[in-house]
């Protein structure tokens, strides 16, 4: 079962977020960090994660609605700044899988936003 303490040191976001492992950082706050897809499923992909260690979707309490309510604000600012074009025409898509089933395969609460001219890798 994950645990909820701060950091995991066992966790590659936690990682990122200390520095440990290098990334391609887009945005940081005191609660907020965002970087680039490794992997990137469109031309604009990246990922908003939560300094704290929080597995997943799954673990939040109404403790974290103003957390994720800064995730949800931060996430179209963000995009514009990468390259995605304005809403209408433009926009972008976020995706936040959860647990196995959910296809989540890091266990660190992250918001993929993805955008950009299609056609996109995936979807
Ligand atoms: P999925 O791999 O199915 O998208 P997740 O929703 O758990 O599952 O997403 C994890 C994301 O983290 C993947 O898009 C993957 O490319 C990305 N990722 C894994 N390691 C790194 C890394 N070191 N730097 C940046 N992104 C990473």
């Amino acid at each position: 079962m994950p645990t909820m303490s701060a950091h995991d040191p066992d966790c590659i976001f936690c990682k990122i977020i200390a520095g440990q492992i290098p990334s391609r950082k887009v945005h940081e706050d005191d609660e907020l960090y965002a970087f680039h897809d490794i992997a990137p499923w469109a031309p604009v992909h990246f990922l908003i994660v939560p300094k704290q260690h929080i597995p997943s979707m799954a673990q939040l309490t109404v403790e974290h609605e103003r957390l994720l309510g800064r995730i949800m604000v931060l996430a179209p600012k963000l995009a514009m700044e990468q390259g995605c074009n304005p809403y209408p025409e433009g926009g972008f898509r976020i995706v936040c899988n959860t647990g196995t089933e959910g296809g989540q395969e890091v266990h660190h609460l992250h918001v993929h936003v993805m955008g950009g001219p299609r056609p996109w890798a995936r979807g």
